[in-house]
């Protein structure tokens, strides 16, 4: 009997798991094809909701099983330590198999950019696993500022700084903001005496959206009590302090990092062409550089927006659409020789300021925008979240409960 023809997806995140649902659905009358997935964790984490789960119990992982079942998909649970594109072999920790299509989807990592003290000292926040640690980290933080009785030490222990101000670190800060009044309110802490404090490099917070919107998150940031110090780089951390660009020294226990992202080596080791920031170089199909028969997609790929000729940004968003893309550009390439170029649609830009508040933007039909803050948008956020269950779901097959 002749071997099957392995179509590998490493990561089961949101660029992953899309393309390898989608892919069993259109291989699904081709067992000569088997699809393989793999992961180091046995779940699909909702990483757009990592700030909830970082300050409050939230289920954001869906076991990988469950979603893939009765499909015609492998899962590999292990952690892929290396790509040979010439002998197309991908080599687990514990394994190691070989690929004639491979879709490369393993996000990114923090970046720490070698700031002395910053990365023994502080919490990354890219993880399901980061995000617990900070969830019981504060817990505790707040049972122990309880009962100190000297109101300097106190205030010492209720100083949190975030380090960067892009999306993940305003959607913390607010969210850790509702935390804590809730945590002073039940345990009789004056709410003023905990400070929040967002240091960012740029002029102003969120850099990706247009300065107006930034402008209507800083306000209702402000709102919550947190306080955005911009044009500040943080420079050195110690287990008590942050020292930023201006010289300032911020007193504080507990520095949230989540001021940059880098891709892994795994690619640029394995031969692959990387450019900025360590994305892979991919050409209009998402195909490698040099590589037909690999593909990378979501944070790892340096898509091009053909109509703006910018980097695709790293957003969910656009990794669900290039999982998509990509199975069916691999199907086409089996099949009928003719794939899609990659076009990006911005569908929206939503930020959550917390549970019952959001600030953002969708696209309507013929270039138009409906913008929104409050609560519609958070409802808005929610139904976005949602819609990416529904789809799994849907790609599915199966009623997932997360
Ligand atoms: C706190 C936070 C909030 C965010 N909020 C938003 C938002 O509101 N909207 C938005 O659009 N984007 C948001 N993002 C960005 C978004 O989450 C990413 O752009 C998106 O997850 C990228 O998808 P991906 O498929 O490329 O990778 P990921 O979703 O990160 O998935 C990568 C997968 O690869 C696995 N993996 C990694 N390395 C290996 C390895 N060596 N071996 C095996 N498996 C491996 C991981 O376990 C993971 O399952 C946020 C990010 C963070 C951190």
């Amino acid at each position: 009997m002749e071997a099957k023809k392995n179509i590998v997806v490493l990561g089961a995140g949101y660029g992953g798991i899309t393309a390898a649902l989608r892919l069993a659905r259109l291989f699904h009358k081709h067992p000569e094809y088997q699809i393989h997935l793999i992961d180091r964790n046995p779940y699909h984490t909702l990483k757009t909701q990592l700030h909830e789960a970082a300050v409050r119990k939230t289920e954001i992982s869906i076991p990988i099983g469950r979603i893939i079942q009765g499909r015609n998909i492998i899962f590999h649970l292990g952690e892929v330590t290396r790509i040979d594109p010439i002998e197309r072999i991908v080599y687990r920790e514990n394994g190691s198999l070989p690929f004639n299509y491979l879709i490369i989807a393993i996000g990114s990592q923090v970046n720490f950019y070698n700031i002395p003290g910053l990365q023994k000292n502080s919490f990354p926040l890219q993880t399901m696993r980061d995000a617990q640690m900070i969830c019981d980290y504060i817990s505790q933080l707040c049972t122990s500022a309880v009962s100190e009785p000297v109101e300097e030490r106190r205030r010492d222990m209720l100083r949190f700084v975030i380090g960067g101000g892009g999306l993940s670190g305003v959607e913390f800060a607010a969210e850790l903001a509702d935390h804590a009044a809730q945590c002073t309110r039940n345990s009789h802490v004056n709410p003023h005496e905990v400070e929040i404090i967002i240091v960012e490099s740029g002029s102003h917070i969120v850099q990706r959206m247009d300065e107006s919107f930034a402008a209507r998150i800083h306000k209702k940031l402000l709102g919550k009590g947190v306080k955005v110090i911009p044009k500040s780089k943080i420079i050195g951390r110690t287990p008590d302090t942050a020292t930023l660009s201006s010289g300032e020294v911020l007193k504080t226990k507990t520095l949230i990092w989540t001021g940059g992202i880098r891709i892994s080596e795994l690619a640029r080791e394995s031969g692959l062409k990387v450019g900025q920031s360590g994305r892979i170089i991919v050409d209009e199909f998402l195909r490698a550089e040099g590589y037909p028969f690999i593909y990378a997609i979501g944070d790892n790929a340096l898509a091009i927006n053909p109509y703006t000729k910018e980097p695709v940004p790293a957003a969910a968003q656009f990794a669900l659409q290039q999982g998509r893309l990509v199975a069916h550009n691999i199907y086409a390439d089996i099949f009928e020789g003719v794939g899609k170029p990659y076009h990006p649609k911005v569908l929206g830009e939503v930020v959550s300021l917390g549970r019952h508040l959001a600030v953002g933007w969708l696209a309507l039909p013929f270039l138009k925008k409906i913008t929104f803050v409050g609560f519609l948008g958070s409802l808005l956020k929610t139904a976005i979240q949602e819609k990416h269950i529904f789809l799994l779901r849907k790609e599915s097959g199966k009623w997932i409960t997360s």
